[in-house]
């Protein structure tokens, strides 16, 4: 009986149906214990990358693929700005590409002009010399990729304790079909829209009743709804994925999303039985011969 439940449970878990609780942070970091045999090839990279506390000094550079590089020059975004403040600080993953800290900051700047509070409250963004992470995240490797908070940012600094322990805001029902009404406001999609149509944004992540709720409310130009893609989860921050900076060769660039807004039979798949994952055994850890030479020596850099 309980095993069934907890099987249901996964099961729900897998599918975004029912996302997992958020994770917290901790006030009290362990540093992780030391490998036995780092050199050995098939210690998984985030191993590796999981264990570097602080950036590489190397010219900045966004090695690879989303979802398979690392990082050299990664920049910290300070964890507070006047209009951004940086959750979840045990997590060390307040790392990007100088353009992310750029796009970051001119979002943020927009935020309350847009009534979304105070500005943004940033969740992940890549560890400082990005790669494949210990917990979370498929992607976020290169420090192209952040995840902002739905809640917006208060009037005041939050604690510490406060940015390990609070929790973001679901905007998405219960059901998982629609927004929640009382909580989605024309600011949501205002902050989207902002996100969307800036010049350095290829996409935007969000859960697919977000994306239902815009095919359905945004007027006038909709000419940025199909950089708005929906995937599972994603329902207590969105995801935004900037292009790889100009003239960097050893950056892979993704496909451009698709021209279509993408609010047709492609989104009424997201609420058949067809989308929910299939239990299986995961994917096999990344290991170093998968991501580019160039990040041993991210890696090895001092
Ligand atoms: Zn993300």
């Amino acid at each position: 009986m309980l095993r069934l439940t907890i099987r249901a449970l996964a099961l729900l878990v897998a599918s975004g149906i029912a996302a997992p609780a958020q994770d917290r942070g901790t006030m009290d970091p362990k540093p992780l214990p030391p490998l036995a045999k780092p050199d050995d090839p098939s210690t998984p990279a985030k191993e590796l990358f999981g264990r570097k506390p602080t950036p590489a000094s190397l010219e900045a550079r966004a090695i690879g693929y989303y979802t398979g590089g690392c990082l050299a020059g990664g920049v910290m975004l300070p964890i507070n700005g006047k209009t951004w403040q940086v959750m979840r600080l045990s997590r060390n993953r307040n790392w990007g590409h100088p353009n992310l800290i750029s796009f970051l900051e001119r979002l943020s700047e927009k935020a309350p002009k847009l009534g979304w509070g105070h500005g943004l409250l940033v969740g992940d963004m890549a560890q400082p010399r990005g790669g494949p992470m210990l917990t979370g995240h498929w992607s976020h490797q290169v420090g192209l990729d952040a995840d902002l908070w739905m809640t917006p940012m208060p009037d005041r600094e939050l604690t510490r304790q406060e940015r390990e322990e609070m929790m973001a805001t679901n905007v998405v029902a219960d059901d998982w079909k629609d927004i929640n009404p009382k909580i989605w406001k024309p600011a949501h999609i205002a902050l989207l829209r902002a996100a969307a149509t800036d010049k350095d944004v290829e996409r935007v992540l969000v859960n697919p009743a977000i994306k239902k709720a815009l095919c359905r409310d945004v007027k006038g130009d909709r000419s940025w709804l199909h950089k708005v893609r929906p995937v599972l989860g994603h329902n207590y921050h969105f995801h935004i994925r900037i292009g790889c900076p100009p003239g960097q060769d050893g950056c892979k660039t993704q496909p451009p999303a698709p021209a279509d807004e993408g609010c047709g039979k492609d989104l009424d798949w997201w609420f058949t039985r067809e989308a929910v994952p299939k239990p299986g055994p995961g994917r096999p850890p990344i290991r170093m011969s998968a991501l580019p030479a160039a990040c041993k020596q991210v890696l090895l850099a001092d």
